[in-house]
């Protein structure tokens, strides 16, 4: 049942209708909830409706708590434990992912879907080289042998920017920056040439020098990859910067989506012009 108020859309302009084409991800009246020990339901995503084109860069913006981690998890079938898709549906390349089993998104997370979380060393393991973490998927998913797997994870690690390699090939995680981190994990990314690249606030725990850098890296690697993402941030200059599209959330809703010029000219709703108040 979809309740309250009705999504802003704006209108297309030339811009962003000749960047972006065909309907990737469609979620649509998306519920995400936590069951608590009394048996209520504590609703944290409370009727989202959320379109991702073929090789966008859709921003997903909104403050602290709005529900934008919640519905990324959602979306990638990631929500921690006790919370569940409650209503709604996310199809992703025709399939339907809300409430699939772990097989159905064993068949796109990691191939078809790639994540970068907000915090690099979360994604992670300690007790592994990142050379290892690189190439084990490789071998996993692409069938690669170790001697292709070790190839590609070099090329990949030299493409975003890591300035030795094999040292970072040979290195464990605590060995490296937070930001040399978060690099490594855009490898592992995109290491899988996917259609969806979801980015949870990728340079919130970075350093502020480096986050442009990463920024810039993430968007030359949407274009030779040709891949969407989806950019979460609480940032609308990033959103300038990087977005052919965006969605204003709040609340556990989408309040406001289009163009992001046409969101800058003429928003429509006051919390998004409250949003862009806040930047100048
Ligand atoms: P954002 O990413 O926009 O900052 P989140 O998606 O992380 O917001 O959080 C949305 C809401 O969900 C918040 O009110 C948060 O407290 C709540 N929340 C997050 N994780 C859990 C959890 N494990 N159990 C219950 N509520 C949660
Ligand atoms: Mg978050």
């Amino acid at each position: 049942s979809r309740q309250g108020d009705p999504v802003l859309v704006h209108g297309e302009d030339a811009h962003s209708a000749r960047r972006t084409g065909e309907v990737l991800l469609d979620v649509s009246n998306l519920h995400v909830g936590y069951d608590q020990p009394d048996g209520s339901l504590v609703e944290v995503v409370r009727g989202v409706d959320l379109t991702i084109r073929r090789g966008e860069v859709h921003g997903l913006i909104g403050e602290s708590g709005s529900g934008k981690s919640q519905t990324s998890f959602a979306i990638l079938g990631l929500l921690p434990s006790g919370g569940r898709v409650v209503d709604g549906s996310v199809v992703f390349e025709g399939v339907q992912l809300a409430n699939a089993d772990a097989d159905a998104y064993a068949t796109v997370r990691g191939t078809r879907m790639a994540y970068i979380p907000q915090e690099p060393m979360s994604n992670l393991d300690p007790m592994f080289t990142i050379g290892s973490q690189l190439t084990e998927p490789l071998r996993k998913t692409q069938g690669m042998d170790k001697k292709a797997a070790t190839k590609k994870a070099l090329a990949l690690l030299a493409r975003v920017g890591i300035p030795d390699p094999q040292r970072t090939f040979d290195a464990y995680p605590h060995q490296i920056s937070g930001g040399m981190a978060q690099r490594v994990l855009i490898a592992g990314a995109v290491s899988s040439d996917p259609d969806l690249l979801i980015a949870d606030e990728p340079t919130t725990a970075l350093d502020v020098t480096i986050q442009a850098e990463v920024l810039d890296l993430t968007r030359d690697l949407q274009q030779d990859y040709d891949m969407a993402v989806l950019l979460v941030t609480h940032n609308f200059g990033v959103v300038a910067d990087l977005c052919d599209r965006v969605s204003v959330m709040r609340e556990g809703k989408i309040i406001e989506t289009g163009p992001v010029r046409g969101i800058f000219a003429d928003p429509q709703h006051a919390y998004t012009q409250s949003l862009l108040d806040a930047m100048l």
